[in-house]
């Protein structure tokens, strides 16, 4: 069994790299697995507490002492970023620790992806005013197929979930990106294309990213849009790009002892691929790729083939 113990820490993991971000130190709010949403493409699996009940539901104070622990030591990172099991803006103390990053670590560059869920409420917004970046979801405009990819919690309108975004872009200042998931045949079709090109240009982000799956997501039959419907999609929608890996920077750990657990943590919350790995701990491919095949052997890690190449699985329990 794999545990959070094994990783040293509970609620910061990494640092791993983002296509988006570059090396970044992961923070994780939520417990596995709350969410306001239940992505059929969510690579954290089924949400188990579909919630809109903003909370503490991890003590903020813990947070930070971790945070503390291992920003003391100097890491090279890009970014500090919320991500993890569930949605960020959910926990109650997001504000505070976008404060304390800001104020005892401005080196650090702070990143926070959301679905966006919760810009409806004033508050959310004004919490998250300091971080440098926010990566906004926004996956569909229309009910029916905002319900049939997000799978919302009850509550949850598209139309409120815009106006939240718009009322974000007036108020932050900073990189304001929104990100649009594709799946084929579903948001891809020229009439919900449509309604979403009108809502971004209502939201006015700075940049927007064109993203499909190619890691495996909760659901089995989502498939990933193929390159050329990205390309048209790319063309058809406002300062639109579709992610891809950019520099990656090394791991400065050159201390590789702890490797195994540093594996785990990183592939117990996002599936990973061997070059992924490798880029997370600075260590070449074939000694990555030993690793994560003993792993696999101890039964400790699964593996699954996806159009990207293998990816490997944390068996958690
Ligand atoms: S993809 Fe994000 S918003 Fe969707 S269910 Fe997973 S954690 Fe929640």
């Amino acid at each position: 069994m794999i545990t959070n113990k094994q990783s040293g820490y509970k609620y910061i993991f990494g640092p791993v790299p983002s296509r988006r971000l570059g090396l970044s130190l992961g923070i994780d709010l939520m417990p596995a697995k709350t969410c306001s949403l239940n992505c059929v493409y969510c690579e954290c699996g089924k949400t188990t507490h579909l919630t809109i009940t903003r909370d503490e539901y991890i003590p903020t104070e813990d947070i930070k002492r971790e945070l503390k622990d291992y920003l003391n030591k100097g890491p090279r990172l890009d970014f500090v970023t919320f991500s993890g099991f569930g949605e960020p803006t959910l926990h109650s103390g997001i504000g505070e620790i976008i404060l304390f990053l800001k104020s005892d670590y401005p080196q650090y560059r702070i990143a926070l992806l959301t679905n966006s869920t919760l810009f409806y409420q004033d508050k959310t917004i004004k919490q998250v005013l300091a971080a440098d970046v926010i990566i906004a979801s926004l996956d569909a405009v229309s009910s029916p197929v905002f319900n049939k990819i997000n799978r919302p919690h009850p509550d949850l309108k598209p139309d409120a979930l815009i106006r939240g975004l718009v009322e974000l872009r007036k108020e932050f200042k900073n990189q304001l990106w929104a990100e649009v998931f594709l799946l084929p045949d579903i948001n891809t079709n020229d009439s919900e294309l449509k309604k979403i090109k009108i809502a971004l240009d209502r939201i006015m982000p700075d940049k927007v990213q064109l993203n499909t799956i190619d890691r495996p997501g909760t659901e089995s039959w989502v498939k990933a849009v193929e390159k050329k419907d990205m390309t048209r999609i790319e063309s058809y929608l406002t300062k639109a790009e579709t992610i891809s890996y950019g520099k990656q920077e090394q791991s400065d750990n050159k201390n590789i002892q702890n490797y195994t657990l540093q594996i785990i943590s990183a592939i117990k919350r996002r599936p990973c691929t061997v070059e992924d790995v490798s880029r997370i701990l600075g260590i070449t491919v074939p000694k990555a790729q030993e690793c994560l095949e003993t792993l696999v052997c101890q039964k400790k890690v699964s593996k699954t083939k996806m159009p990207r190449g293998i990816f490997y699985l944390a068996k958690l329990s």
